[in-house]
C-alpha cells in the first residue's frame, strides 16, 4: 500500500491537467509532502517562498484543494511551509538546462585579441548603473493586469540569483515593463548598495559590443559584463538576427547564471515568439520565470489614473477620471499622456476651469479623429497661449488689447487668426478655450480662423513666413 507521501505524487500529476506547464513549473514543481495533521485534516507541504505561498493560496487555492481532496479525502486545509530549496539542487537544474560546457569553451567565432585593462568610452564606468529613480514599486499600481509580474520582481529582490533567474518579463509596449525593470534596480540599490548593478536597453548593449569588436576589446566587454551583480537588460527583442550579440550574450549568461548573479530581461514578446535567436537562447530564456503583463481592463486603468491623479495634485473629478479611462484602452503611457496634457493646459490657464468639452476633444486625438502625431509631442514647455498673443502683436506691431478687441481692421484680423491657428497647432488647444482666451469669442469664430489659415497655408508664402517666424520667435531661436 502507497504511503501517505506517495499520494502528493499523483496529486501534483492531477494538478498539472488543471494549470498551464509553466504555471506548475513556477508554483508546485518544487512542493513536496510533509506530514498530515490533526487525523488528516491537514496536509502540510513545501512552498519555496513566501511569495509562493501566498500567490498558490490566492490563485490556486481551489485547483488545490480538488487534487488534494481526490487523494486525501478527510483534508480539508492545507498548510505551506516554507523550505528554501537548497542550493545544490538548484544547481543541478541549472546545469539540466544549461548545455555542455564546451559550446562555450570551445566557440572560435569570437576574436580575443585585447588586452583586458583598456579603459573604454562607450562603457560607462563601472557604478554608474543608468537607474532612474523615478521608476520605483511604491509608485508602480499594482492591478490584476500585472500582480503576477509586480510579485515576482519583487519577491527576487530578497533572493537574487537564487529564485528565479532568469526573470522574464513579456508585454505590449506602454504596459510597465521598463518600469518594473528599473523598480528591481532601484530597490536592490537600496537594499544591497554594494551591489553591482546595470540597466541596459538591449539597443545600446548591441552598440557596446559593436564598438568594443572595432576596438579589439572584446575581453575588456566581456569582463565588464561578467563582473555585474544585478544585469537588467530591456528589450531583448532587438537581440533578433544580431548574431555576433547573441553569441557574447549567451557566454555573459551563462556565466553569471552559474555565479548565482541576477538577470532579468523584458521583451515584447515571450520568448518562444522571438523570431530571430537562436533556441539556444530561447530555452535559456524559459528557464527561470517568464512573466507577462496584459493589458489593463477597465478597473485597472481608474485604479492606475486615481493613482496618477493623485500623485500629480491634479483637480479631475471622478466622472472625467472615468472619461479617461473609458476612452483610452490602449496602455499605460497613453493614459499618462493624457494627464500630462491635462496638466500643462491647467498650468496654462489656471484661472479658466477644464471643461468636458475640452477633455472630450483631447480624448479625440486617441481615438483617431485627429491624425496628426504632431501634436502628440509637441513641447508646451514654454508656449503659452500669453507668448503667442506677444509673438503675434510683435510680428504685426499691433497693440495686445486691440487683437483682445473687436477691431475688424483687416491686419488686426488676421493677427488674430494667426494666433488662433498657432494656439491649436502649437497647444492643441480646443476652440472653444482659444475663444474664451481671446477676448470671449465663440468658438466658431476660431474654428473659423484657423480654417482659413490652415486654407491660406498652402499657397500664400507671406502667412508661411509670418509663421514661421512665429514659430521661431516661440522657440526662442531668434
Ligand atoms: P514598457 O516598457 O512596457 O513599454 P513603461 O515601463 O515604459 O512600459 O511604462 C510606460 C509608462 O507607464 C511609464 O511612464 C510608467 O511609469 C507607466 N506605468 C506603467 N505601468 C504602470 C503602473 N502599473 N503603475 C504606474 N505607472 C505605470
Ligand atoms: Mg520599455
Amino acid at each position: 500500500m502507497p504511503a501517505l507521501k506517495d499520494y502528493w505524487l499523483l496529486v501534483l500529476e492531477d494538478l498539472k491537467t488543471k494549470l498551464t506547464p509553466s504555471q506548475f513549473k513556477t508554483w508546485f514543481a518544487l512542493s513536496e509532502f510533509v506530514e498530515m495533521q490533526e487525523s488528516g485534516r491537514k496536509i502540510v507541504i513545501t512552498v519555496p517562498s513566501d511569495f509562493h505561498k501566498q500567490y498558490i493560496d490566492r490563485r490556486f487555492r481551489k485547483e488545490l484543494l480538488e487534487s488534494v481532496a481526490k487523494y486525501y479525502p478527510q483534508v480539508i486545509h492545507i498548510v505551506y511551509k516554507i523550505v528554501k530549496p537548497p542550493e545544490t539542487e538548484q544547481k543541478i537544474q541549472q546545469s539540466l538546462t544549461l548545455e555542455p560546457a564546451a559550446d562555450a569553451t570551445n566557440d572560435k567565432s569570437i576574436e580575443d585579441n585585447s588586452e583586458p585593462e583598456k579603459i573604454s568610452t562607450y562603457l560607462p564606468k563601472k557604478s554608474l548603473n543608468n537607474l532612474n529613480p523615478k521608476y520605483t514599486f511604491e509608485n508602480f499600481v499594482v492591478t490584476r493586469s500585472n500582480e503576477l509580474a509586480a510579485g515576482v520582481a519583487n519577491a527576487i529582490i530578497a533572493e537574487m540569483g537564487k529564485l528565479y533567474n532568469p526573470l522574464f518579463i513579456h508585454s505590449k509596449v506602454g504596459l510597465g515593463k521598463t518600469h518594473l525593470l528599473q523598480a528591481i534596480g532601484n530597490k536592490t540599490l537600496e537594499v544591497k548598495p554594494n551591489y553591482n548593478i546595470k540597466y541596459i536597453p538591449a539597443e545600446t548593449f548591441i552598440n557596446q559590443w559593436i564598438i568594443s569588436l572595432q576596438k579589439k576589446e572584446t575581453n575588456y566587454f566581456r569582463e565588464y559584463y561578467n563582473s555585474i551583480d544585478l544585469l537588467l537588460i530591456d528589450d531583448i527583442q532587438f537581440f533578433a538576427g544580431k548574431e555576433s550579440t547573441q553569441e557574447v550574450f549567451f557566454h555573459i549568461f551563462n556565466y553569471l547564471h552559474q555565479n548565482n548573479k541576477q538577470i532579468v530581461l523584458t521583451s515584447d514578446k515571450p520568448p518562444q515568439e522571438l523570431i530571430g535567436i537562436p533556441e539556444r537562447l530561447v530555452s535559456r530564456f524559459n528557464s527561470g520565470m517568464v512573466v507577462d503583463i496584459f493589458p489593463p481592463e477597465l478597473e485597472d486603468r481608474l485604479s492606475i489614473l486615481r493613482d496618477k491623479v493623485a500623485r500629480l495634485n491634479l483637480l479631475l473629478d471622478d466622472q472625467k477620471i472615468f472619461k479617461i479611462a473609458q476612452a483610452i484602452n490602449t496602455n499605460i503611457r497613453d493614459l499618462e499622456g493624457v494627464l500630462n496634457k491635462i496638466q500643462a493646459r491647467i498650468r496654462l490657464m489656471p484661472h479658466l476651469e477644464f471643461t468636458d468639452q475640452e477633455l472630450e476633444s483631447l480624448l479625440s486625438v486617441y481615438q483617431g479623429q485627429i491624425t496628426n502625431p504632431d501634436l502628440l509631442t509637441k513641447s508646451v514647455d514654454t508656449v503659452t497661449p500669453e507668448t503667442i498673443l506677444q509673438t503675434v502683436c510683435r510680428l504685426f506691431s499691433i497693440d495686445k488689447s486691440d487683437l483682445l478687441g473687436s477691431s475688424r481692421e483687416k491686419n488686426v484680423a488676421l493677427a488674430r487668426q494667426i494666433a488662433f491657428w498657432l494656439c491649436k497647432h502649437e497647444l492643441d488647444l480646443s476652440y472653444p478655450v482659444i475663444g474664451r482666451f481671446f477676448g470671449g469669442r465663440n468658438h466658431t469664430t476660431v474654428m473659423h480662423g484657423y480654417n482659413k489659415i490652415q486654407e491660406l497655408l498652402q499657397n500664400d508664402h507671406k502667412i508661411k513666413d509670418k509663421i514661421i517666424l512665429a514659430k521661431k520667435i516661440l522657440s526662442k531661436q531668434c
